[in-house]
């Protein structure tokens, strides 16, 4: 199996219907790209940027910001590369900016992600001049965690807008247009209200991971009651389908980047409720790439209906599971 996969570098991700996957790779350090381009990845769908302030007591500066999103850009050689923006809190904890458990009661509920960028907003200015100063190294889309509402989204564009206007008067190159802004769909309520949302937002990326937490109200890190922290919850599926149909009503390009993007199991699934492009770890690209291989679209689509009348999450998973079978 290992030989085949090997040679599915170059291979384009279609179905046997000829209906194409696009495959891109989530990223969490600058020396991952690598591997990424090896696997046969189209692009980096997911940049965490968390490894650029964790484990450190200052800030990193705007050119240390810089550097090594250049490499990043360098690495994947022409491919897009979508950046998220800090996402600090939560389970993911900085130093620097004193964001700490013991601080609040509901970390995950608290000032993180795209809310502390907006509050530390030199923070959030100093990421977006780096983001924009690594722009003329290749193609890029910017990516903004946990939003919940248009005026956050708004309010980053207001901010990209005047940094690119500062690069511009002092000379330094960028992209020309600015480029595509767009936001996590991992919060219940921006799922629910993921049309709204698409008017502000140039694209969505679906973070499975934060969305099966907040719906089913499952702490990601939380033992206690991982047992019924489960994407397959039939709340999950319909959040994950709104969203794809609420970007396709809007014309703007959707993706999925958490943990089910990667697993081939969900694959037939997430195709049958019209997901298009998946962003998951680089080891598992060979792998979902050599099933999509065998995939009929037209198939999982009917499956994807026959799931989504079910309501008991175990027999989601065994359905699925039936279906898989044949490809196991
Ligand atoms: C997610 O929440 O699904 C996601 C992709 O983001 P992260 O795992 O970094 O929170
Ligand atoms: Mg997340």
């Amino acid at each position: 199996e290992a030989k085949v996969l090997a040679g599915l570098r170059d291979v384009a991700a279609l179905t046997v219907d000829e209906e194409r996957v696009g495959l891109q790779a989530n990223v969490e350090l600058p020396r991952e790209t690598g591997q990424a381009v090896a696997n046969g990845a189209e692009g980096v769908g997911l940049l965490r940027t968390e490894f650029l302030f964790m484990n450190r007591d200052e800030l990193p500066t705007e050119q240390e910001q810089y550097e090594a999103l250049a490499e990043i850009i360098d690495g994947m050689a022409g491919r897009p590369v979508t950046i998220r923006t800090l996402d600090a809190g939560g389970e993911k904890l900085v130093s620097a900016l004193g964001t700490h458990p013991t601080e609040s009661q509901n970390p995950a509920l608290g000032l993180r992600a795209i809310r502390l960028s907006l509050k530390h907003h030199d923070l959030l200015k100093t990421q977006l001049r780096a983001i924009l100063r690594a722009s003329a190294h290749g193609p890029l889309r910017i990516l903004l965690p946990m939003v919940t509402t248009p005026s956050e989204v708004r309010e980053v564009r207001k901010a990209l807008t005047e940094v690119a206007e500062g690069l511009k008067k002092q000379n330094i190159r960028i992209a020309d247009p600015l480029p595509p802004l767009g936001i996590m769909i991992e919060v219940p309520g921006a799922a629910l209200a993921a049309d709204g949302l698409a008017k502000v937002a140039d694209f969505f990326a679906i973070g499975t991971n934060d969305l099966t937490m907040y719906t089913l109200a499952i702490d990601r890190a939380e033992e206690q009651v991982a047992y019924l922290y489960n994407p397959l919850h039939p709340a999950v599926l319909k959040l994950i389908s709104f969203a794809v149909d609420a970007a396709r009503r809007a014309h703007i390009p959707v993706s999925v980047c958490g943990e089910v993007a990667g697993d081939v199991d969900y694959l037939p699934l997430l195709l049958g409720l019209g997901v298009r492009d998946l962003s998951m770890s680089s080891n598992a690209l060979p792998r979902v790439k050599n099933r999509i291989l065998k995939l009929n679209m037209e198939d999982v689509t009917r499956r994807a209906e026959a799931i989504m009348t079910q309501h008991d999450p175990g027999r989601i998973s065994i359905m699925l599971q039936d279906y898989n079978e044949r490809y196991n």
